[in-house]
């Protein structure tokens, strides 16, 4: 497809930067809008599977991240109430020799400002912050959006990467609203000294007990412990869906667990507590509408059991630039993205819905074979996939 074609990007997120990388790789000139006066994130970590890592190395983003990015070397099951090990697994290059793609941790800003630079330096990018989008309307061969303030930009082809609000999928989609998952997520970054005598090992662990699962990783060369902590709760009522909390409500909702888990959560920061109430929506059957497709989570929230959500959303990028450089006209092009995403998407929600009930809830999950084990990400398969070379 010719490179002059104008295409538009709503939210510069992990999957919007992701996104709007992908397509200069194709060398497609991109305009990003975001609604915020900077590109951020919350102040947490997030792990980076082989399937995601993938994407970001075929972006030519390794070296970039190389001093951010790290790779557990082990993975622990811990028990919730005495910290002994379940299981302990080798991690290290493992997931390098087994899915030809590295497992890291990073933390959100850095992987943020990778993504960012990438784009900088290149005039054909247009970063546009301080945009927010409040509708699109689609009309002969354009789409057009309308920013608060009063602007309006137009485009040929327009992606749809502001999140799980996302005010373009309640305008041409579906106006069903995010439904709360029963989960509440409490995030934290303790810094190590803090701790003193704490060793991160296993790099990640992971304690569940009934009804509540915390889990820890270290970020920024081990110097910051992030953390999550979740726990069912019958409803929400706070106002919004990520509010600050004392830390003393996290640390009365896991008292009772293991010292390891209560000294991390004692350690806290008073400012840098939140909560989020955790939603997400339904699959939609379908992600393209004329000229406008959703990608990240805008197109496929989902629970964080799996860890997974802004991988998927890396995935989606690298696909749709597959898809325009593969194809002769736009249509063709959105056509063959959604086609070749949009049942792994579902499958990444449900499964990830699913392992939160297997982790949190009374009922393991039906194939669970009550081994913790045998049902996650990679055995579902969800770090093979490949989405430098996924049929399009
Ligand atoms: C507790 C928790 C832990 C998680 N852990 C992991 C993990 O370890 N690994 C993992 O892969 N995933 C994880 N996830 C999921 C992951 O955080 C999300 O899937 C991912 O951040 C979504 O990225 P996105 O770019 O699609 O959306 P977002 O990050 O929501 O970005 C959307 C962007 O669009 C902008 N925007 C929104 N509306 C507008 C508008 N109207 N106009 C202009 N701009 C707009 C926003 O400001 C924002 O910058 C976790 C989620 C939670 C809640």
């Amino acid at each position: 497809m010719s490179s002059d074609i104008s295409i538009h990007i709503i939210g510069g997120g992990i999957a919007g930067l992701t996104t709007a990388i992908a397509l200069r790789k194709y060398g497609f000139p991109v305009v990003l809008f975001e609604q915020s006066g900077q590109f951020a994130d919350v102040g947490a970590g997030v792990t980076i599977g082989p399937n995601a890592s993938r994407v970001l190395i075929a972006l030519g983003l390794e070296e970039k991240l190389a001093p951010y990015a790290r790779t557990p070397r082990h993975a622990g099951v811990l028990h919730f109430r005495t910290g002994e090990n379940i299981s302990y697994a080798l991690r290290g290059d493992n997931y390098s020799a087994e899915f030809g793609s590295p497992f890291w941790h990073i933390h959100r800003a850095d992987l943020l400002k990778v993504l960012v630079d990438a784009l900088s330096d290149d005039a054909a990018v247009e970063l546009r912050l301080n945009h927010e989008v409040n509708h699109v309307a689609q009309s002969g061969d354009k789409v057009v959006s309308e920013f608060s303030g009063g602007v309006s930009a137009s485009c040929d082809v327009l992606i749809a990467c502001d999140g799980i609000k996302s005010v373009i999928r309640e305008t041409l989609f579906s106006n069903e609203p995010p439904a709360f998952t029963g989960y509440v997520a409490w995030r934290g970054l303790v810094d190590i000294d803090s701790l003193p005598g704490f060793e991160i090992d296993p790099d990640f662990a992971l304690y569940a007990g009934p009804g509540k699962m915390f889990a820890r990783y270290g970020v920024r060369n081990q110097s910051l412990i992030n953390y999550v902590a979740i726990a069912m709760k019958k409803d929400w009522q706070a106002e919004g869906w990520s509010v600050r909390s004392k830390v003393s409500e996290v640390a009365a909702e896991f008292a009772g667990w293991c010292e390891d888990v209560q000294k991390i959560i004692a350690a806290t920061p008073v400012d840098h507590c939140f909560k989020w109430a955790l939603h997400v929506r339904e699959p939609l059957s379908g992600w393209v509408k004329g000229r406008v497709a959703l990608s990240g989570d805008a197109a496929h929230p989902m629970t964080p059991f799996l860890g997974l959500g802004a991988g998927i959303g890396i995935e989606d990028g690298l696909v749709l630039a597959r898809a325009f450089s593969l194809s002769d006209d736009w249509r063709t092009a959105l056509a063959r993205y959604e086609k070749a995403r949009i049942e792994h998407a579902a499958f990444a929600q449900r499964e990830s819905a699913r392992q939160g009930l297997h982790l949190l809830g009374k009922k393991p999950a039906p194939d669970a074979g009550g081994d913790k084990r045998l049902y996650n990400e990679d055995t579902l398969g969800l770090y093979a996939y490949d989405a430098t070379s996924v049929e399009i």
